[in-house]
């Protein structure tokens, strides 16, 4: 029984369980199977058998779920597309994908109405399962793929360690689909017969609503990033009266600050603490470790974990020598869960993916270090932050700045707060000296800019500069830069 068998087996087991719920709207098991075969027999009807990737463009309605599991059971591996995302990245990414089909929710729902049994054709272990798109240095997105089989070892293990209860569990799914935290939420949920509980940007945006819906949620299983739970905590309500079933609290994605995870142990008694690392070449994550209070008492900043069983953490030096012992490295994984590369990008494949005795390794461009057996993160070798958990390389704003007719050139940084990028800083050299003052300037970068990047990569500062201060070897200073922004 694979991945795709155990989601359809609680279509027979629990057809009326809930498979997910977001807003008002609920999806059961058993129409999330009839109705994913029933768009998978119209895909391989409409499309050739030649695995291109179908683009699912959506935010959290049920038909992403049943989207996903339409595709795969084509044959198609999908690539999850958030609606928040501008018009033009959307383009870019449907193009580079090759993809043929691009379905929203409203047309999911149109094909996937009457019902019809699946095609005889679905995806393999070392197909494409999906393909997810993250920040790429040079302005483009580049597109991870996922097989059946990277997926699977990665859900293998976290149903290992977490042991969900099955048919009795409630996950959170804060992060939209096309972020691969994401996926942590939907599988672990899906093949555990577990209810998927989405809350939108619209809920996200006005707090009210958003703990009145988690008041009621149920929730047995917090999964996000650490921003969105500091977030959370404002609300002094926020504790196990509020959410009584709650059992674990599961983070990935950025550093886990010793303060959030004290108050969550402070404010939720019976529930565990997990911080989880990993990038998404590697499937959603790679080394965990509960935080209890020993831990926390013991590690500041705290522990990425162990590991996961079967994969190798390996410390690099520049020559890709393993590192003496305790001492900082670049993290490189090899192991089943890690992708095979970049959808249609040998050259950037083979700059970040090799081989080792046989496995498919992954350089990170974190930089690492082995304390007591866990894993500990020691920031970027490279321009790549995360800010809210989101990953944006600076090169990709920066690309997309200097692509506008207005711009000449561009750098971009990140502010920072209590240590943690908390917005983006742009600096720019202007092609012409235009006239009218720098707010115009600026608002009229920004918004050109918001056709291109998503908002979350949009700087919320720009200063216009005649020129940008120089090192001693000719490169742009950007710590002289940074020193401005105070
Ligand atoms: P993404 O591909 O969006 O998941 O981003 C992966 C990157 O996020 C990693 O390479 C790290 O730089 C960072 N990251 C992920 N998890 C953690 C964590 N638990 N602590 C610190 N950084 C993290």
């Amino acid at each position: 029984m694979d991945l795709i068998d155990r989601v359809d087996s609680w279509g027979r087991a629990a057809p009326d369980r809930p498979a997910h719920v977001s807003g008002d709207r609920a999806l059961s098991y058993g129409e999330l199977v009839r109705r994913s075969d029933t768009l998978a027999a119209q895909l391989a009807r409409t499309l050739p058998d030649d695995r291109s990737p179908v683009a699912l463009l959506g935010h959290k309605e049920p038909e992403m779920l049943i989207g996903f599991l339409g595709a795969v059971k084509a044959g198609h591996p999908y690539i999850p597309l958030d609606t928040t995302l501008p018009e033009q990245r959307v383009a870019r990414v449907v193009a580079m994908a090759g993809a043929r089909l691009t379905l929203t929710p409203e047309r999911v729902a149109a094909l996937a109405d009457h019902p019809e049994p699946p095609p005889s054709r679905r995806v393999g272990p070392a197909d494409p399962y999906y393909v997810i798109f993250t920040s790429g240095s040079t302005g483009e997105p580049k597109g991870v793929i996922i097989t059946l089989n990277c997926l699977t070892s990665f859900v293998t293990w976290m149903l290992a360690e977490q042991a969900p209860a099955e048919q009795q569990e409630t996950f959170l799914n804060q992060a939209p689909f096309s972020f691969d935290l994401s996926v942590m939420d939907l599988y672990l949920s899906l093949t555990s017969g577990g209810t998927l509980f989405s809350i939108g940007a619209e809920e996200i945006a006005n707090p009210k609503q958003l703990y009145r819906s988690l008041a009621a949620s149920g929730l047995t299983t917090w999964v996000s990033t650490p921003s969105f739970a500091q977030m959370c905590l404002v609300e002094r309500g926020l504790d196990a009266g509020m959410l009584p079933q709650l059992r674990r609290f599961m983070f990935c994605g950025e550093t886990l600050p010793p303060g959030v995870a004290a108050q969550l142990l402070d404010r939720f008694p019976g529930t565990e603490v997990w911080n989880t690392y990993g990038p998404t070449e590697a499937t959603v994550a790679t080394t965990s470790v509960r935080i209890d209070r020993d831990i926390l008492a013991r590690y500041a900043p705290l522990p990425l974990g162990y590991p996961m069983p079967g994969t190798q953490i390996l410390l690099l030096d520049e020559t890709g020598r393993p590192v003496a012992p305790g001492e900082r490295g670049e993290i490189a994984i090899a192991g089943p869960n890690v992708s095979p590369g970049y959808l249609g990008r040998p050259d950037l494949t083979e700059r970040a993916f090799f081989v080792l005795d046989g496995v498919q390794a992954y350089r990170t461009g974190d930089w690492g270090r082995f304390r007591d057996g866990m894993l500990f993160f020691e920031g970027r070798i490279d321009n790549q932050i995360k800010l809210r958990g989101y990953r944006i390389e600076l090169g990709d704003v920066e690309a997309n700045l200097r692509a506008l007719p207005m711009v000449r050139d561009a750098v971009v940084l990140p502010v920072l707060r209590q240590g943690q990028p908390d917005s983006l800083a742009a600096f720019v050299i202007l092609a012409e000296r235009l006239p009218g003052p720098d707010p115009a300037v600026s608002r009229a970068l920004r918004a050109q800019l918001a056709e291109q990047l998503p908002a979350y990569m949009l700087p919320r500062r720009f200063s216009v500069l005649e020129s940008f201060p120089m090192t001693a070897n000719g490169k742009v200073d950007r710590r002289k830069l940074a020193e401005t922004l105070g």
